[in-house]
């Protein structure tokens, strides 16, 4: 909002680095320009508002959404993700390069999907590349288009188009991304072969029997060998490793991080809140990879976040068709991985980290400040910060509800959440300074008129 006017927001819990403290955000063009005391001497001509008791936080960063489109637009697309986004509080995602079609290993495949989006963005997206095997050669043009990063998967992505790479072919992205000083993410599940072969039935506990925690700390380290060698010729690579589940792996990511190497992790709200005793069998909703698991392993991730050993909490979410997930007969075997939350994340993360004693500034480190420190977007998104973008939510943390279809603004109805009860709610959110969703209590949520989101695409 490029109107010249100062506005203000006012609240006894405006969620700051340092804590959570009453005062005053202010903003002028979209920027953040001050950050006062609750009492202290506003500036004339300000137009502000004072919510109370709701919490004024960073808008949220999700820098792991795919968002399927072009190619794929029945299983998401632009438009419903990021209705979905600004509803939860994320004012910033990062669209994965698959699985849409083309996925995105290629500048042809960019332009194509930046192509899709005018009209579409309800929030800010930024863009992951993918490196295949077939793609090297192209990884420096991709990079150099914008993308903020390139993701790879070490075990079947599922899509034909998107195989896994080889250690050579990861060894050779590693090191082409280091020159540009971009993360390299790894999807990172190893088969070695040593495993027999599962049979998945509808019992949740064979899928997850067939997917091993040994898989993911196989692969992790394999990729801190690689930055190991890496580091040996003088030079730091940045891996990335995407929705961690395996808590057996946070001891190794810890003592390669002590080490000096670029080693960064996630991990995701399902991981966090949901745990394989409780997934009832047949229930193909909460199919993802890796896996969800028991409950101790869960305790270990929250501890891992605690430690700092796990750096932020992003999404995943990993919609498609209700066909695709074979909700009707419960196959786990061939139903499509992935979940979809993306607009509950905040509300999940918030009721059940109270149990652990965390405060809203830790939820805000995990998911606005940290995640966008990542993405390359630590100068203008993810803190309430003089200089930063005025992407901001007004959230309720007291306000209770259940989860309900009718709540989902994303694609397909459908959420292993459905029936959660959930603390905390989003009741606005502002886009560098406009406001993109309102949602009071009882009423039906409104957006903006036109939708003002745009591309985010890397300078170089
Ligand atoms: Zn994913």
């Amino acid at each position: 909002m490029n109107d010249g006017q100062l506005y203000g927001l006012r609240s006894r819990q405006l969620v700051l680095e340092q804590g959570v403290v009453a005062g005053v955000v202010l903003w002028q063009n979209e920027k953040i320009i001050d950050v006062l005391a609750y009492g202290e001497t506003l500036p004339e001509n300000v137009e502000l508002i004072d919510v109370g008791n709701n919490a004024v936080m960073p808008g949220l960063v999700d820098t792991h959404v795919h968002v399927n489109e072009p190619g794929r637009t029945e299983w998401e697309g632009f438009n419903t993700a990021t209705r979905a986004a600004a509803a939860g509080g994320i004012t910033t995602l990062v669209d994965m390069p698959l699985n849409c079609d083309p996925v995105t290993t290629s500048v042809a495949a960019l332009k194509e999907k930046i192509d899709t989006l005018d009209g579409q963005l309800w929030v800010d997206c930024g863009f992951w590349g993918g490196a295949i095997p077939g793609n090297m050669d192209e990884l420096d043009d991709l990079v150099r288009a914008g993308v903020l990063g390139v993701k790879s998967f070490t075990i079947d992505s599922g899509l034909e188009e998107f195989p896994p790479v080889s250690e050579e072919h990861l060894r050779q992205a590693l090191s082409i991304l280091a020159d540009h000083q971009v993360p390299y993410l790894i999807h990172a599940e190893l088969d070695k072969g040593d495993t027999p072969p599962a049979k998945i039935t509808d019992k949740y506990q064979t899928f997850l029997d067939s997917r091993p925690k040994r898989w993911e700390n196989d692969a992790i380290q394999l990729m801190i060998g690689l930055l190991e060698e890496l580091q040996s010729e003088g030079k730091k690579g940045l891996v990335h490793i995407v929705h961690l589940s395996s808590a057996d792996a946070i001891e190794a990511i810890s003592h390669a991080r002590e080490k000096g190497l670029g080693l960064t992790t996630e991990t995701c709200p399902h991981y966090l809140t949901l745990f394989s005793e409780n997934i009832p069998d047949g229930k193909t909703l909460f199919k993802c990879c890796p896996p969800i698991r028991e409950d101790h392993n869960r305790q270990q991730l929250w501890q891992g976040l605690k430690d700092g050993h796990i750096d932020f909490i992003v999404s995943d979410h990993s919609p498609c068709t209700p066909q695709l997930k074979h909700i009707d007969t419960g196959d786990l075997d061939a139903a499509w991985g992935g979940i979809s939350s993306l607009q509950f994340g905040l509300s999940l993360i918030w009721s059940e980290s109270e149990k652990y004693g965390f405060g809203l500034h830790h939820i805000a480190k995990w998911m606005c400040t940290e995640p966008a420190a990542f993405a390359g977007l630590g100068d203008c998104k993810g803190k309430i910060e003089k200089g930063y973008d005025a992407d901001l939510i007004v959230f309720d943390g007291d306000e209770e509800y259940t989860i309900q279809k009718e709540h989902i603004l994303f694609r397909h109805k459908m959420t292993p959440y459905e029936g959660r009860k959930v603390r905390g709610r989003v009741k606005r959110s502002y886009l560098r300074g406009q406001v993109i969703l309102d949602s009071p209590v009882g009423k039906e949520v409104t957006f903006c008129e036109k939708s003002t989101g745009r591309p985010i695409l890397k300078k170089r």
